[in-house]
């Protein structure tokens, strides 16, 4: 951070205030919980690798990780089989494609990256498979680590990603047809569901990215959430696979590792100093939020938070 502050909370009140009128973008409307929030719903948190948490905004609004999840559990599944067995079932590469994309299945037959939504099924599979009846309790556990509270589930947002989730019905079908997952389809679409649904509030949602930045360790329970030796390889997706197929956009205009959700949340991780987290449900074109993109832009250009900042 080039410009340390005692009080970043004026800070943050004028990126609220500079962007609350920005209202482009729409909810997605498939996921049930959405149809019940506030479109103009908006909050604005950070967390250092000390501890402090300032937030500004609708702080205590709770919303669900969706696709927020998947570095996180990635970083499961690389504590528990090892980065060479996990990447047996996903690769490493960008796919320039929307996140529930099947195009390079079809052409490559294995997952691109874990950030979509066909690399991170592979892990719920992965994860399934080796633990039927104890996989959703370990994941629920590894998110307890990062929220420093335990972790809870948004049972009706649960409900609805499973029954509603075709598209991913049919990426996990065409994953068990290239033989990437075995034949327990429901059981890996399920502990997708879960991970999705975990409900997080934006100032929480900021310690967890805080814990990434803090090298694994909850900067306030203390407690380790994931493998120090695991910490690259979920930044380095993050960055280069966080943010879809606008990534590259982000890089260039953001330059932090960084994870979007369609319910509307943004993380951004500044490497040894802090978590940077945005909420506000209407989406654009990719499925990030509007206004998380731009505060985020904002607030990278203000502080000079990109990693390759002079
Ligand atoms: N539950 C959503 C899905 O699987 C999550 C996608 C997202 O947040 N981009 O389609």
């Amino acid at each position: 951070m080039k410009r340390a502050l005692a009080d970043p909370t004026p800070f943050l009140e004028g990126l609220l205030e500079a962007f609350r009128d920005l209202r482009e973008g729409e909810m997605r409307r498939e996921i049930g919980e959405l149809e019940h929030t506030d479109a103009d719903c908006f909050c604005i948190a950070m967390a250092t690798v000390d501890g402090q948490v300032h937030a500004v905004g609708d702080r205590r609004h709770a919303f669900t990780l969706q696709s927020l999840s998947k570095p996180f559990v990635y970083g499961l599944a690389l504590d528990s089989f090892g980065r060479e067995e996990v990447h047996r079932k996903v690769g490493v590469e960008p796919t320039g494609e929307a996140f529930n994309s099947i195009i390079e299945l079809e052409e490559d037959h294995l997952p691109y990256n874990p950030m979509i939504n066909s690399g991170a099924i592979a892990m719920s599979a992965m994860l399934h498979h080796a633990h039927p009846r104890k996989a959703t309790a370990q994941v629920l556990a590894m998110f307890g680590a990062y929220l420093g509270r335990p972790a809870r589930l948004h049972e009706a947002v649960d409900l609805s990603v499973r029954e509603g989730g075709h598209r991913n019905k049919a990426i996990a079908h065409l994953l068990r047809h290239f033989d990437v997952i075995g034949d327990d389809i429901d059981g890996a679409l399920q502990l997708y569901a879960h991970q999705c649904s975990v409900a997080v509030t934006t100032p929480e949602l900021a310690l967890m990215a805080a814990t990434l930045a803090n090298g694994g360790v909850h900067p306030r329970t203390g407690q380790r959430a994931v493998a120090r030796e695991h910490l690259r390889d979920i930044l380095t997706l993050m960055f280069t696979c966080g943010m879809y197929d606008s990534s590259g956009r982000w890089a260039y205009t953001v330059g932090l590792p960084a994870k979007s959700g369609v319910s509307g949340g943004v993380l951004a991780v500044v490497p040894g100093q802090m978590g940077l987290a945005v909420y506000s449900p209407r989406l654009d074109a990719h499925g990030h939020s509007v206004r998380g993109v731009e505060v985020c832009r904002a607030w990278a250009a203000a502080w000079g938070l990109s990693l390759f900042e002079g």
